[in-house]
C-alpha cells in the first residue's frame, strides 16, 4: 500500500513544489491533439458522435478485427466482456493475481467468481498449466492478462479452452501493440478489452476499448454500453430529427465520448513511432542494468512482439542490498517516479476474506509482487530523463556492493 501512496505522491510533488521530477507514465500531448480536442469543442458534439465513430473504426482496422467498441474504460470492457457472453453467478474464471484490482472486480460484478492461477517466474504471465490445475465442473471463461505487454502463451491457452469448451477475454490493457506469432493480442480470444488510461500505452486520460469478430456479441455490447437503448444518442439527435428508442435491456453508462476520441485518433496515428521510441528505453536499460545485482525483463520473444508497456526490475534485499520499498523511496528522493504492479491480489483483504484466499496461495506471482518496480518507459522521456534514471538507478546499487 505504501508503494502506490508512493506513486501518487510523486505526481502530487512534481506538481506542487518541484517541477524535474520524473512523473511515472505521464503524458504529453502534441498540437494535433490538443487541436482536434478543441474543434471537437467548438463544433457543439462533445458526446458520443462522429470521432468515437472514426476512432472504433481506426482501431478495429490497426487491430484487423470486425468489431471494435469505444468504452470509458477498460474495466467497464472487462465488466461488459463477461456480461455480454452471459457469465452468471456460480460461474468461475480463471484469471492471474498479477494485475490490476479492476480484473478481477469486473469479474465480480459480472456476478461470477475469480479463481487465481499462478504465473510463470520468468514471463510474469498466467502459466497454462496452472490453469488446468484450476479447471473445475463450474469453470466459465479463462481471462489472461498480457502483462507488461508481453503475450501470454496463448496456443496453450486457447488450446485448454477449446478442450475445456471455456471463454476467453483478453485483457490487453498493457498490449495494445503486442503480437503472438505474427496474431494481435485482443484477436485470440472470443473478446479483447483495452485500456487507454493516462498511464497506458495510448491514452485518452479515462477511456477503453473492446474488439471482438462476434458481430452479435457486438451488438449486444453496443446497446447495453449506453442504458441498453436500441439507438445511440448519435443517432437519437441527428439533423434527420427525433427518434424513439427502445431499451432491451438493462444497461450500463460506458460509453466514450468525442473529447477522448478526438486525442485517441491522433494517438492512434502514433502508435508505431512511439512503440519504436519506448523500445529504444527499454533496451537502453537492458544494457545498463545488466551488471547490476537485480532481476531484469525476459528479452522480447522472437516469436512474439511486445508492447513495451512497462520496464519491470525484481529487487530482493539479499541480492540487492536494498529491499524494493527502500529502492522506491531513494528514487523518489531522487526525483523519480516508479510503479508497482501489481503486488499479488491474494495479499488483498477483501479477496482474503471474500474468496478465502492466502498469501500461500500462487507463490511465484506473491514473490514477484513484493520484488517488482516498474521504472518510467514512456515515449516521452527524453535523453536527459532517460540518463538521469539509468545513473540513479545504478548508483544506488553500485553503492550497496
Ligand atoms: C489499467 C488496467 C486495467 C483497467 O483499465 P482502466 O481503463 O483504468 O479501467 C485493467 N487491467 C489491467 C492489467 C490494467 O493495467
Amino acid at each position: 500500500m505504501k508503494s502506490i501512496f508512493l506513486e501518487l505522491g510523486g505526481k502530487e510533488k512534481a506538481l506542487m513544489t518541484n517541477k524535474e521530477y520524473i512523473r511515472f507514465g505521464a503524458p504529453r500531448f502534441s498540437e494535433d491533439e490538443i487541436n482536434e480536442v478543441v474543434s471537437t469543442m467548438r463544433s457543439g458534439w462533445i458526446g458520443t458522435g462522429p470521432k468515437v465513430a472514426n476512432f472504433e473504426n481506426n482501431f478495429a482496422k490497426f487491430k484487423g478485427m470486425k468489431n471494435a467498441i469505444a468504452l470509458n474504460s477498460c474495466t467497464a470492457a472487462l465488466h461488459l466482456s463477461m456480461v455480454a457472453l452471459g457469465l452468471k453467478e456460480g460461474d468461475e474464471v480463471i484469471t492471474s493475481p498479477l494485475t490490476f484490482c479492476a480484473t478481477i472486480n469486473a469479474i465480480i460484478h459480472a456476478g461470477a467468481t475469480p479463481v487465481i492461477a499462478d504465473v510463470n517466474p520468468l514471463t510474469m504471465n498466467i502459466e497454462p498449466v496452472e490453469i488446468l490445475k484450476k479447471i473445475t465442473t463450474k469453470t466459465r471463461c479463462i481471462l489472461p492478462i498480457h502483462l507488461t505487454g508481453r503475450p501470454c502463451e496463448m496456443d496453450e491457452i486457447m488450446m485448454i479452452a477449446r478442450d475445456n469448451n471455456l471463454l476467453v477475454v483478453e485483457d490487453c490493457a498493457h498490449a495494445v501493440e503486442s503480437e503472438y506469432k505474427g496474431q494481435k493480442i485482443g484477436s485470440f480470444g472470443d473478446i479483447g478489452c483495452f485500456s487507454f488510461y493516462v498511464t497506458k500505452n495510448l491514452c485518452v486520460g479515462e477511456g477503453g476499448m473492446i474488439v471482438t469478430n462476434k458481430s452479435e456479441i457486438a451488438s449486444k455490447i453496443k446497446i447495453s454500453a449506453l442504458h441498453g437503448m436500441t439507438k445511440d444518442a448519435w443517432h437519437r439527435f441527428s439533423d434527420s430529427g427525433y427518434q424513439h428508442y427502445g431499451v432491451e435491456t438493462a444497461g450500463f453508462k460506458y460509453n466514450m465520448t468525442d473529447i477522448q476520441a478526438s486525442i485517441g485518433l491522433h494517438q492512434l496515428a502514433n502508435i508505431d513511432e512511439n512503440w519504436k521510441k519506448r523500445k529504444i528505453v527499454f533496451d537502453r536499460y537492458m544494457s545498463a542494468f545488466k551488471n547490476l545485482p537485480i532481476g531484469l525483463p525476459l528479452e522480447q520473444e522472437p516469436h512474439s512482439k511486445n508492447a513495451f508497456h512497462l520496464f519491470t526490475i525484481l529487487i530482493d534485499k539479499n541480492n540487492s542490498g536494498l529491499s524494493r520499498d527502500e529502492f522506491l523511496l531513494e528514487l523518489h528522493k531522487e526525483g523519480i517516479g516508479a510503479g508497482v504492479h501489481y503486488l499479488s491480489l491474494n495479499e488483498h483483504p477483501y479477496y482474503q476474506n471474500k474468496f478465502g484466499w492466502s498469501i500461500q496461495d500462487c507463490p511465484n506471482a506473491v514473490s514477484i509482487g513484493r520484488q517488482t518496480v516498474s521504472l518510467p518507459m514512456s515515449q516521452y522521456l527524453n535523453e536527459e530523463e532517460i540518463t538521469k534514471i539509468i545513473d540513479v538507478v545504478c548508483n544506488l546499487f553500485e553503492k550497496t556492493r
